[in-house]
């Protein structure tokens, strides 16, 4: 369970995420809320009394600090007026009988409203006057398409005018972020005349902003909006109320409620952080975390693999150029090496690597990292509510901190200054014969594919962009011939960190069959940096190694997309390399035939700091993939497609 980081309060609308009632209160307790928003339609659900609501989601250790929404209140004509008021009545028994006592009035679309601020301010005071004697709230919210009141400048006017102790304004960071509304004026109004405010994000689509909000919100973080902006305005305030998200997603509707519940309080207290390092002259009630880590490059990739499979797995790797370097001093634990990149093949039979083995087959079961401070990584991490791993170590050996990562795998931190640098000596014995390990020049680690359901890629985006420094990438579409994949690359300033997270809809695409194939294992190719790729290419053929082919109509459009000449496209040819340009540089790439397990390889070299992973190749090497999986000399040893 998440900590309970007792000075802040938190809290979601039921509606964010999946699930009957119960089960949405367990993953919402579970995570570490302090409350919920109880949406009007979740009670209609349940089969129970107002009361009965009141106590359950007492028994989960959870207060309703808002039920939501009264709709279609100020500004109308009577009858409607009279009508409105008996309805708000009626919901006051309701929230009475419940426990609550602050409700959510939201802007009026109705066709009806007649418009006119001191109109609506009359309505509230009255409002407000009967919500008192009920001991009740009234919070105003303007909806980003409300009829007349669509900015929360004008309802904290409607608030104000109204200037009744029990009517205040409620601020939602998608009606002002949305309408792109300037934040900062939200710094004008008292703190304590804001009553609650929700917090949502959204990525940037340009469309009907009701749509847009009902089907794309999320998390603080994981999308395009100055949420962090919205937020330091709000702290300004001297407001210290509940910080509440209500988050409209369809990917969330179909998530698992554990997991969209865990990120929502980490998005809360990574935001929360964000704000508390942008304004350090306001008090806030957040915990103080360690700040984001600073990846500085790949320690080491673990596989988990059998002992017959190790053999076929070792050899791929010689080929590729790596050196048996060492084993571990006490595991079944052989250590690969070519230059800074270092690959682990575990053979254990008891323990994490081996459950993941049985999980997922031949796979990559854990990714190291190396960072400034490994400890306050963990930290940072377990205070965003990432699951820590201590795993045993033997007498003498490094204890290396880890927590759980993509796919059920382990990610590990180095400390880039701490003894755990000293880990290939520590751990390991050298094999004598090793020597220099330079192979056929590939240097280090570029980077990690991985892939997960499409549901799944908000989870770890936000998964990495709050522990680290970490960017994330717009979106690209990649066209499979089976459907789309999604694909996002994480990324920091110097390149150091490289992740691309490509998430399948679909089993017929090369993604989609990975995730079949392993079980949901994460990595599906990993990515090795040269200094020349041709060179690279020639030495790495001479050693036998079987290129990934790539057709001839690929060089044809690739001379004509970019202009090259005919002698260097024939070069590239003949080497199977792939070309792209960015803005700034260029890219060369060519990729492994054969897998390991479902992984493959991808060899790259990146000239003038191009920063992309060369998305418009995409679909030519995932076709010559399934080109090459009917036909593989592999199919059957190493895990080519022979199940239908
Ligand atoms: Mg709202
Ligand atoms: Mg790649």
């Amino acid at each position: 369970m998440a900590d309970r980081v007792e000075t802040l309060k938190t809290s979601i609308a039921t509606v964010s995420i999946a699930g009957d009632f119960r089960e949405k209160l367990a993953a919402i307790a579970r995570a570490g809320y302090t409350g919920i928003e109880i949406f009007e339609q979740d009670f209609i659900a349940f089969d129970g009394t107002p009361v009965d609501v009141g106590w359950l989601v007492g028994d989960y250790g959870l207060e309703i600090m808002l039920f939501q929404p009264f709709r279609d209140f100020e500004g109308l004509p009577e009858p409607y007026r009279s009508r409105a008021f008996d309805r708000a009545e009626r919901k006051f028994d309701l929230m009475n009988s419940m426990g609550c006592d602050l409700v959510l009035v939201c802007s009026n679309i109705a066709a009806a409203a007649l418009g006119g601020i001191d109109r609506a301010a009359d309505d509230f005071a009255e409002l407000g006057e009967r919500a008192k004697k009920r001991g009740i709230r009234i919070g105003f919210e303007a909806l980003a398409w409300g009829r007349h009141i669509n900015d929360h400048r004008d309802a904290w006017e409607v608030v104000r005018r109204a200037d009744h102790s029990h009517v205040g304004l409620i601020l939602d960071s998608f009606h002002t972020l949305s309408r792109s509304i300037d934040p900062q004026t939200i710094r004008a109004i008292p703190g304590d005349k804001i009553f609650f405010v929700q917090l949502a994000d959204a990525p940037k689509i340009d469309m009907d902003l009701f749509y847009w909000s009902r089907h794309f919100r999320n998390m603080p973080g994981e999308g395009d909006l100055p949420v962090v902006e919205f937020m330091r305005a709000v702290a300004a305030t001297g407001y210290d109320g509940p910080l509440s998200l209500e988050i409209f997603n369809d990917q969330f509707r179909g998530g698992s409620p554990v997991e969209i519940a865990r990120d929502g309080h980490r998005s809360l207290i990574g935001l929360m952080d964000d704000v508390r390092r942008s304004e350090p002259d306001i008090r806030l009630p957040v915990p103080d975390i360690p700040p984001r880590a600073h990846c500085h490059g790949v320690e080491f990739i673990e596989f988990t693999t059998s002992e017959e499979e190790a053999a076929d797995l070792a050899a791929f790797l010689a080929v590729m150029g790596f050196t048996h370097a060492g084993n571990h001093v006490s595991k079944q634990v052989a250590h690969w090496r070519q230059n800074d990149i270092n690959i682990l093949i575990n053979t254990e039979e008891s323990g994490f690597a081996h459950s993941a083995y049985q999980a997922h087959g031949t796979s990559v079961c854990d990714i190291a990292l190396r960072v400034d401070d490994a400890s306050r990584t963990v930290e940072r991490a377990r205070m965003l509510g990432a699951e820590t791993v201590t795993t045993p170590a033997g007498e003498g050996e490094l204890s290396i901190p880890a927590i759980r990562g993509v796919g059920d795998g382990m990610m590990r931190f180095i400390g880039i200054r701490s003894d755990l640098a000293a880990l290939w000596e520590i751990d390991f014995v050298l094999v004598e014969e090793a020597g220099d390990c330079t192979g056929v020049g590939l240097r280090r680690v570029d980077h990690l594919a991985q892939t997960m359901k499409y549901e799944e890629m908000l989870t770890w985006t936000l998964f990495y962009t709050s522990i680290l420094e970490a960017a994330k990438v717009p979106m690209v579409d990649v066209v499979d011939p089976g459907g789309l994949v999604r694909s996002r690359a994480i990324q920091n300033d110097n390149g150091d960190l490289r992740v691309t997270l490509n998430g399948a809809e679909n089993q017929n695409t090369l993604a989609g069959h990975f995730i079949d194939r392993t079980y949901g294992a994460s990595v599906q190719h990993i990515a090795f940096a040269c200094d020349d790729i041709f060179t690279t290419a020639e030495a790495l053929a001479a050693r036998g190694f079987q290129v990934l082919a790539m057709s001839a109509n690929y060089y044809d459009d690739l001379g004509a997309r970019f202009g090259l000449e005919e002698a260097f496209l024939a070069r590239m040819q003949a080497l199977n390399i792939l070309y792209d340009e960015d803005e700034r540089g260029r890219y060369f790439q060519f990729y492994s035939r054969r897998r390991s397990g479902e992984v493959f390889f991808e060899f790259v070299q990146r000239l003038d700091g191009y920063d992309g992973y060369g998305a418009a190749n995409a679909p030519f090497r995932i076709s010559a993939q399934k080109r090459d999986l009917t036909s593989s000399p592999f199919a059957g040893v190493d895990g080519g497609v022979d199940a239908g």
